[in-house]
């Protein structure tokens, strides 16, 4: 088991590995002395595959079982939290803990951030994915108008990383998240991406201590980050990488068709091309592609140029209508660039031309 700290707000522990759950109580007790009261906020299929352990390991109060993954980042469950945490009697001193994939951690953070103006909260993730949601402090609800667009900047007290919780999880699932692993290797460490490519050779038989590694690795990556830019003035926007045209591919086949950590997969491989004619990135694309085909990932979208445009228009990333791309100067060193629209659509036939 290991453990590192996140410098970004209160620095806080992110403990990693099998059995890290037998540590959340003596984390709790760490806290503080005078942590009143504990609320377990959980995703309904991860409490039903992994009841006994939860039971056994996480010292709470009360608990409220939430709608498995996006049904839970609703206003109406949110309202329904905020209901439960009252009748609880959550003071200030209270502590929320958030188990289950990112979007248990967004919907958990954002009630921690805004109950009594702000509790402390523990996420303890069980997706792959979520070893880059839980870190960083990000927290958000949808809108019907908006993926995210109601939320906050609140920095758990602690994120607590039990890989056994992996083993229920469906490979389409390991597949999405993975795809975050490999962006942290792309944006900041070459070596890493070496290692990824010479050791993740398939989903379903991926070793275990191997994984731990890439995962330990990924949140390290996104604590360095977040930590010198906490709220995304500057390189946070690197963590992006991908998104600008993976997240117009999500919100094109409508949220739920395609998997968050799928279309990032397709935006990194656009962002690559792009990069390979704006800077001077010496990219094995072909290689790579070779290797995340084979891993099962898709890399070029049926949607048209047009509405990817009209999606990338709305990306929180641009400033005053500039669309802004996160590109790859080498392997572990992104810049931001603006870029102008027939660029974009000329890089969108190339995707479609190059990609599976
Ligand atoms: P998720 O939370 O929607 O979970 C995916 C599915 O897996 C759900 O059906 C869930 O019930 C199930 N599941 C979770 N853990 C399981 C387990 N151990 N075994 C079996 N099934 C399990 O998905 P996710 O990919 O973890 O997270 C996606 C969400 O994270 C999105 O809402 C996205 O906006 C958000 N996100 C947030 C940040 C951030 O910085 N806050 C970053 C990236 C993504
Ligand atoms: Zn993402």
């Amino acid at each position: 088991m290991e453990q590192l700290i996140i410098r970004a707000g209160n620095d806080y522990p992110v403990l990693i590995g099998e059995k890290a759950l037998g540590k959340i109580r003596q984390f709790i007790l760490d806290l503080s002395p005078e942590v009143t009261s504990t609320l377990l906020l959980i995703d309904e299929t991860v409490y039903q595959y992994h009841k006994d352990m939860i039971h056994e390991s996480i010292p709470f109060d009360d608990i409220h079982v939430l709608p498995a993954g996006e049904k839970a980042k609703t206003f109406a469950v949110y309202e329904q939290v905020m209901g439960k945490a009252l009748e609880s009697g959550l003071d200030r001193h209270s502590l929320i803990i958030a188990c289950g994939g990112g979007a248990t951690g967004d919907l958990a953070g954002f009630t921690a951030a805004t109950y009594m103006r702000g509790i402390r909260y523990i996420q303890v993730p069980t997706t792959i994915l979520a070893h880059d949601s839980a870190v960083g402090g990000k927290t958000a609800i949808n809108h019907p108008l908006g993926k995210n667009m109601t939320g906050s900047f609140h920095q758990p007290s602690a994120v607590v990383y039990d890989s056994s919780f992996l083993r229920t999880l469906p490979e389409r699932e390991i597949r999405s998240g993975f795809a975050e692993v490999i962006k942290h290797a792309l944006i900041a460490d070459h070596d890493f991406l070496q290692e990824l490519m010479k050791h993740v050779t398939d989903f379903k038989t991926l070793d275990q201590d191997f994984l731990q590694y890439a995962l330990k690795k990924g949140i390290q990556i996104k604590g360095e980050v977040v930590a010198k830019d906490e709220r995304e003035q500057n390189i946070r926007a690197f963590l992006n990488f991908g998104h600008t045209y993976g997240h117009a591919v999500e919100a094109w086949s409508g949220y739920g068709g395609k998997l968050h950590g799928e279309c990032v997969m397709i935006g990194m491989v656009y962002a690559i091309l792009l990069s390979q004619r704006q800077t001077e990135l010496k990219f094995d694309l072909d290689g790579f592609l070779v290797w995340v085909h084979s891993l099962g990932y898709e890399t070029k979208a049926a949607a048209p140029f047009e509405e990817l445009l009209k999606l990338m228009k709305n990306d929180k990333k641009n400033l005053k209508h500039h669309i802004r791309f996160v590109l790859l100067e080498e392997v572990g060193k992104p810049v931001l660039k603006k870029i102008d629209q027939e660029e974009l659509l000329q890089v969108h036939r190339l995707l479609q031309q190059r990609g599976e």
